[in-house]
């Protein structure tokens, strides 16, 4: 197949080497500031790039801070219309996170974007990741060993569950908070101290880390006041996170608000996560033909 890489960080120039090395065709744009190995060819514009293209691949997320297409490894500013201009109804496009504008821009456009960040498999591997990461901040913060440690992990989700069972691997006493039933029973069943989220306040005092993965404001001054001298206050939720920051600093506990951790620690394995999601969306495709 031939596959075009449009924009994106470490991730997508890692996606894009990975997809040679799998013996497609590959063309990138927008990622001039880098040089990719041998078998993607690097082109000087999009019409280029997506030329022949089955399948082109926007960036993770696809617009940038700046309202434009997330292009950290380019020099130039790209708009989302060079692409929808130069995209023909046989190509599979897609993007990362869309945006309700990005959204809109491709149905006015009458152009059909499927996202590879919403897909289930994505979200697991990437919380797979980010637990990885999660854990190698700790190591780095704490002056304290893993093993031992009393952790309390809030929110029993993807990350919750994996970071969780990392932790419990590496023989920390785990505690992790949950709001439904189920989750406090499958935390029971995992051999983990239960609480319930929504009953944290008043018991915080003895934990030396705690995770929040609980993307709502868990952690207000209130409850940062009740955490111990030292103890590792890390928030790996996304936007508008589950602590208040500014009352962490006041009080003096150590908050740390760790975004984007999968690109970061693990630009390979993120891009062989999208890699692996892109075939999957494919393989379903070519399956309902
Ligand atoms: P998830 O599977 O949806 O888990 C979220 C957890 O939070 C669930 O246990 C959920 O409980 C709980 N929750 C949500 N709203 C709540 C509330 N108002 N009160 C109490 N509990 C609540 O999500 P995830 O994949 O684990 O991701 C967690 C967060 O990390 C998200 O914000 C995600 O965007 C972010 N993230 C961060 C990174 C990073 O690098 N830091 C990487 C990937 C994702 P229920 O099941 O009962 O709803």
């Amino acid at each position: 197949m031939k596959f075009a890489i449009i924009g994106g960080d470490m991730r997508q120039a890692k996606l894009a080497e990975l997809l040679a090395e799998d013996g497609h065709e590959v063309s990138a744009f927008a990622m001039e500031k880098i040089t990719l190995a041998q078998g993607v060819l690097q082109c000087a514009s999009v019409k280029e790039a997506m030329d022949g293209a089955e399948c082109v691949i926007l960036p993770l997320p696809v617009i940038g801070k700046e309202g434009v297409l997330n292009t950290p490894l380019s020099r130039e500013t790209h708009m989302l219309g060079e692409i929808f201009e130069n995209v023909n109804d046989d190509q599979l496009l897609c993007a990362g996170r869309i945006d309700k504008n990005t959204a809109g821009l491709a149905e006015k456009s009458g152009i059909m974007l499927t996202d590879y960040f919403a897909r289930e498999e994505l979200a697991v591997s990437n919380a797979m990741v980010t637990a990885e990461g999660a854990l190698q901040l700790i190591m780095e913060e704490m002056p304290i060993s893993v093993c031992g440690a009393k952790c309390l992990v809030i929110g029993f989700g993807r990350i919750g569950k994996v970071l969780a069972h990392r932790l419990a691997g590496l023989r920390a006493q785990v505690t992790v908070s949950a709001r439904k039933y189920s989750d406090i029973a499958w935390i029971k069943a995992w051999g983990y101290t239960p609480e319930r989220t929504e009953k944290l306040n008043g018991r915080l005092g003895d934990y030396d880390i705690i995770v929040n993965t609980v993307p709502s404001r868990i952690l207000n001054e209130e409850q940062l006041k009740q955490v111990k001298k030292g103890c590792l206050c890390l928030d790996l939720a996304s936007k508008p996170g589950g602590m208040d920051f500014a009352a962490a600093s006041k009080l003096g506990v150590k908050a740390v608000w760790a975004l984007g951790l999968p690109g970061e620690v693990a630009p390979v394995t993120s891009g062989a996560i999208i890699r692996d999601t892109i075939y999957n969306i494919l393989n379903e495709r070519e399956e309902h033909m």
